[in-house]
């Protein structure tokens, strides 16, 4: 089956204008780019992400979007619990449960990131994560999760996790669910084969994202 490639541009870039300019040159690749809210509504296509979500369908919560505003907008699948949201916004392991629930009620599909901080024991981590954020979802609704595996002291350094190792986590995670997972962590077009030889069904791809030409070769790579 085809990789999937998720294009995490995180607060980039500036202006719509570049958004649709990046946009434009990713999109043959068929990669799913998550671009920020504000761009969601421009960028036409059924292979949008949006970056995070509210846990509430509606109500008075300044400020927040909701996975109900998603969906109308076209948008398939959400990012929760990115790490940059569990440090910068101390989101909690019972918020992301909740962001998951709504999402999928929404129907949309969520891309749950787990993974060890730096001296983290990576298991321990990723099991304490899956069974707090996926208290109480169904095992049918689980099934619909895609997981990505991003070791945090990987994301946005450079010092992506070797693919052998990555391997392990992706194994310890697929003896529990038999869901897609993803690798992400500094992945760059030399190296992303590399995840999916190891067995990675895709990439959640952050900095190189927007890069137009390296993200074509990554994409091109696998
Ligand atoms: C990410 O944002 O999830 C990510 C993996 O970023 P980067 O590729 O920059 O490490």
């Amino acid at each position: 089956m085809k990789p999937l490639i998720i294009a995490n541009w995180k607060m980039n870039p500036s202006t719509a204008k570049e958004a649709k300019e990046l946009f434009n040159k990713a999109k043959d690749t068929g990669a799913i780019i998550c671009a920020p809210f504000v761009y969601l509504s421009e960028l036409k296509s059924d292979n949008l992400c949006a970056q995070n979500c509210y846990w509430e369908a509606s109500g008075p919560y300044t400020g927040e979007i909701s996975p109900d505003m998603l969906k109308d907008l076209g948008v398939v699948y959400v990012i929760i619990g990115h790490s940059e949201r569990r440090v910068h916004f101390k989101e909690t392991d019972e918020m992301i449960n909740k962001k998951l629930k709504t999402s999928l009620a929404a129907d949309l599909t969520p891309i749950l990131c787990i993974g060890e901080k730096k001296g983290e024991n990576a298991e321990e981590i990723i099991e304490r994560q899956l069974e707090q954020d996926l208290n109480g979802i169904t095992e049918k609704d689980t099934k619909k999760i895609v997981i990505a595996y991003e070791p945090v002291w990987a994301i946005g350094t450079g010092d992506f996790c070797q693919a052998s190792k990555a391997k392990e986590s992706l194994e310890f995670i697929k003896r529990k669910f038999d869901n897609k997972v993803l690798y992400g962590g500094s992945v760059n077009s030399k190296i992303s084969k590399d995840y999916i030889d190891a067995g990675f069904d895709g990439l959640l791809v952050g900095g190189a994202s927007l890069k137009a030409d390296e993200f074509i070769k990554i994409t091109q790579n696998v």
